[in-house]
């Protein structure tokens, strides 16, 4: 059987149900050989989940998704190895402290709409020390405002949502790729389709992101039709960057996401830990 990895996984340091150690081990279960812990803006969980993996026959790499604003929002991935990836913390206090400031813009908003919803119970329901809108959606659900974590999104958090705020943050993608290079780490950009840019559009942005350090595209991801993996490949292979994918399964947080397969179709060949480890190097 081929191998396959899922490099794009949330535990719950960031806005996933899951522990880490918990994942790790249902990652065994599901027969992945190799995953990435990418929690938002945090490496919290990852200690937890190098130290189940020694347990196990599975490949484990350091990772983070970190948040950053270039009119839009964009994620950029980074990856580590066990020795390197707490140099990167610093970076991250500026987007936590833009999280606080947002969260609490949603919530007065939210509150205005006449919802009976506080930062305390909001900051109950994140496990770790990264509070993001999942969290805000579950408060919503679980008082029966919203019927599902999507309905939140939909009517509420999401980018065409009611109470919907953009993260005002100084940390620019070129920040963060040159960070996570500094701490030897391979910046890659997160699920660039989800940008809603056109194709000429998306290749400026790589090109100025390379510029700046980029490593490689997060080719495999689970909202991408065959077509656009095959567009992202072509582009990854034109700019000469490496080709990653993940599910970004969150546990229960989002819907209809299984690590390792996406919504059913995804497959994320073992190539692209190979690909990686060797920038690694
Ligand atoms: P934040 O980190 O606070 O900006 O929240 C973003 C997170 O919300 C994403 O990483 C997802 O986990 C989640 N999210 C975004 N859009 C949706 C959606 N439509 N349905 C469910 N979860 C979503
Ligand atoms: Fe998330
Ligand atoms: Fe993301
Ligand atoms: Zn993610």
């Amino acid at each position: 059987m081929e191998r396959s990895v899922d490099l794009h996984l949330h535990t719950t340091a960031s806005d996933g149900t899951m522990f880490p150690a918990e994942l790790v081990k249902y990652a065994v279960e599901k027969g992945l050989s190799g995953i990435a812990i990418t929690d938002h803006d945090t490496v919290d969980g990852i200690a937890e989940a190098l130290e189940e993996a020694s347990n196990h026959d599975i490949e484990v790499i350091p990772g983070i998704e970190i948040s950053v604003e270039h009119k839009v929002e964009i994620h950029i991935l980074g990856y580590f190895t066990k020795n390197n990836y707490t140099n990167i913390i610093k970076v991250l206090r500026v987007m936590q402290e833009a999280r606080e400031e947002r969260n609490k813009k949603i919530i007065k908003k939210l509150n205005e709409f006449g919802f009976d919803i506080h930062y305390e119970e909001v900051k109950n329901e994140a496990k770790g020390n990264i509070i993001g809108r999942p969290h805000i959606a579950r408060v919503l659900k679980n008082k029966g405002y919203v019927s599902s974590m999507k309905d939140a999104f939909n009517k509420y958090l999401g980018r065409n949502g009611k109470a919907y705020f953009l993260r005002e943050s100084k940390l620019s993608p070129e920040k963060a790729i040159q960070e996570i290079l500094k701490s030897g780490g391979v910046p890659v950009i997160a699920h660039p389709i989800l940008l809603g840019f056109g194709r000429k559009e998306l290749e400026k942005l790589i090109v100025e992101f390379k510029q700046f350090g980029l490593k490689g595209i997060e080719v495999f991801y689970t909202e991408n039709t065959t077509e656009q993996t095959s567009m992202l490949k072509i582009i990854a292979e034109k700019y000469e960057l490496i080709k990653t994918g993940g599910s970004d399964f969150h546990g229960d947080n989002k819907d209809g996401i299984e690590i390792g397969k996406g919504k059913g179709h995804l497959k994320i060949p073992y190539s692209s830990i190979e690909q990686l480890k060797k920038l690694l190097e």
